[in-house]
């Protein structure tokens, strides 16, 4: 069991969407600082002040986790002004929604940036102070898009393999070291946050509530656990793949449930949204 009460909680990606549900939650739980990551400033001002009006103590930092030097200094600067991290929410992520072949080289390297490296700068920064004080939680935000190929979003699928590889890695090697330390990898599918807006659910896999999500995020964080698939059918997508001929696989996933289909009416946030 490990418990929200009195921790410092960080969360990058946390203006907006589940990672401001979930930094709200973990108040509401019980922690007694929150600190949130994000690019958009002015989404960052908004939820810190509607944090802090509730009662809350929060404190904001505009960081950019695909850029290296500036997750370290702000690292350091959270180290030194609140101590430690307890609970880190890898949450920041993008998504572009094109085809690869229609991709820039600068929004693929930008993906993978921020989805696949970000998570490691960030939990590189504040793991060996975790190991050193013998507790700590990194929750990864992945996806189902770590678990199956889909058409539409080739990039951000591999950004998110590599997210879940490395996470449930380092989950083995912390566990290895016998480091109480612990690692949480989440894979959902679509969420209803507006980063995927427009997309066409797929059969047995309705948009994700992100209240619901969220509760059970944090849930699964309280009850010490190390992964998180949801809905029910993406549990089930790595033994269906793995025991089917792809071909067969293709057909299951694209034909039957519309998997291959559902970006293909991906609009995306608008930039007012
Ligand atoms: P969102 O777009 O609502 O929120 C993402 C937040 O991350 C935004 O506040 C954004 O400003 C911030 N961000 C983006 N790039 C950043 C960077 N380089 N550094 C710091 N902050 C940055 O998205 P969401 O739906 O809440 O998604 C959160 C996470 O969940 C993402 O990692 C996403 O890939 C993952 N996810 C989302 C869905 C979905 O359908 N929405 C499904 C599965 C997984």
């Amino acid at each position: 069991m490990s418990s929200f009460k009195n921790k410092i909680v960080l969360i990058t990606g946390g203006a907006r969407g589940i990672g401001l549900l979930m930094g709200e939650k973990s108040l509401a739980r019980g922690a007694n600082k929150l600190i949130i990551w994000d690019v958009d400033e002015k989404a960052l001002q908004e939820a810190g002040s509607k944090l802090t009006k509730q009662g809350y103590t929060v404190v904001t930092d505009t960081v950019d986790v695909s850029d290296h030097e500036s997750v370290l200094k702000s690292a350091k600067k959270v180290l030194k002004e609140h101590d430690r991290v307890d609970i880190l929410f890898n949450n920041a992520g993008i998504v572009s929604g094109k085809d690869f072949d229609e991709h820039s080289m600068e929004s693929i390297k930008k993906t993978m940036d921020v989805n696949s490296l970000g998570i490691m700068y960030v939990a590189r920064a504040f793991l060996p102070e975790m190991i050193k004080n013998g507790d700590g939680y990194i929750i990864n935000i992945a996806s189902a898009a770590g678990l199956t190929p889909n058409p539409g979003m080739a990039v951000y699928a591999a950004s998110k393999w590599a997210a879940v590889g490395w996470s449930e890695s380092l989950n083995l090697e912390l566990q290895k070291k016998g480091t109480p330390v612990k690692v949480l990898t989440v894979m959902p599918s679509y969420i209803n946050t507006g980063m995927f807006a427009g997309v066409t659910a797929p059969l047995l896999m309705p948009l994700l509530d992100p209240d619901d999500i969220t509760t059970k995020i944090l849930d699964a964080v309280e009850s010490g656990k190390d992964r998180l698939r949801e809905p029910f059918m993406v549990k089930l997508t790595p033994f269906i793949r793995g025991v089917l001929p792809s071909k067969v696989y293709n057909f299951v996933a694209g034909k039957i449930f519309g998997v291959y289909n559902s970006m293909d009416t991906f609009t995306g946030r608008k930039k007012e949204d």
